[in-house]
């Protein structure tokens, strides 16, 4: 999962990404729609879900849906964001009701996964608790393997 304490700032105070971020997101994007319609695969753009849970809603939109499965697109897949971006894409599978996903780059890599019940569990576990700390305005402890490019990492200190 990805820096809690992260998570627990960005609850307050959405993180905006840079222009050229931004615009590098909608590249990836535009590349990724273009190469799963040359497949001819039937896809279309997730819609909004809400999944309800006793102390808190997980709200979330995946990039693309097909028949079978869930794609995210990302603008590289990197190794330090690789299992907050497969624990996401599991997420995106549960709201789904899809049993597989990919994780789809924007320079054409991939990585297929099938739904991992214990990758849900951790993720529910982690945001369970991330609901624990906003609800008694407690900073978590942060992790600083994400640190580099951290939106937040100026007033971020220990
Ligand atoms: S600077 Fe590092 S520890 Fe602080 S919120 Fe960002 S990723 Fe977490």
């Amino acid at each position: 999962m990805r820096c809690m304490r992260y998570s627990y700032f960005a609850y307050y105070t959405k993180p905006k990404l840079s222009k050229r971020l931004e615009e590098k997101g909608r590249l990836a994007e535009r590349r990724a729609e273009m190469a799963l319609k040359y497949t001819g695969k039937k896809i279309w753009r997730g819609k909004t879900k809400e999944l309800y849970f006793k102390d808190f809603t997980l709200v979330g939109r995946a990039d693309f849906v097909s028949d079978n499965e869930v794609i995210e697109v990302k603008t590289r897949l990197s190794s330090a964001f690789l299992v907050p971006n497969m624990a996401q894409l599991n997420l995106y599978m549960l709201m789904e009701g899809k049993d597989n996903g990919v994780l789809l780059s924007g320079d054409g890599k991939f990585l297929k996964l099938e739904r991992s019940e214990f990758l849900i569990r951790q993720s529910l576990k982690y945001f369970e608790t991330l609901a624990e700390h906003i609800t008694s305005f407690d900073i978590p402890e942060g992790d600083r393997t994400f640190c580099r490019n951290c939106h937040f990492r100026r007033f971020c200190v220990d």
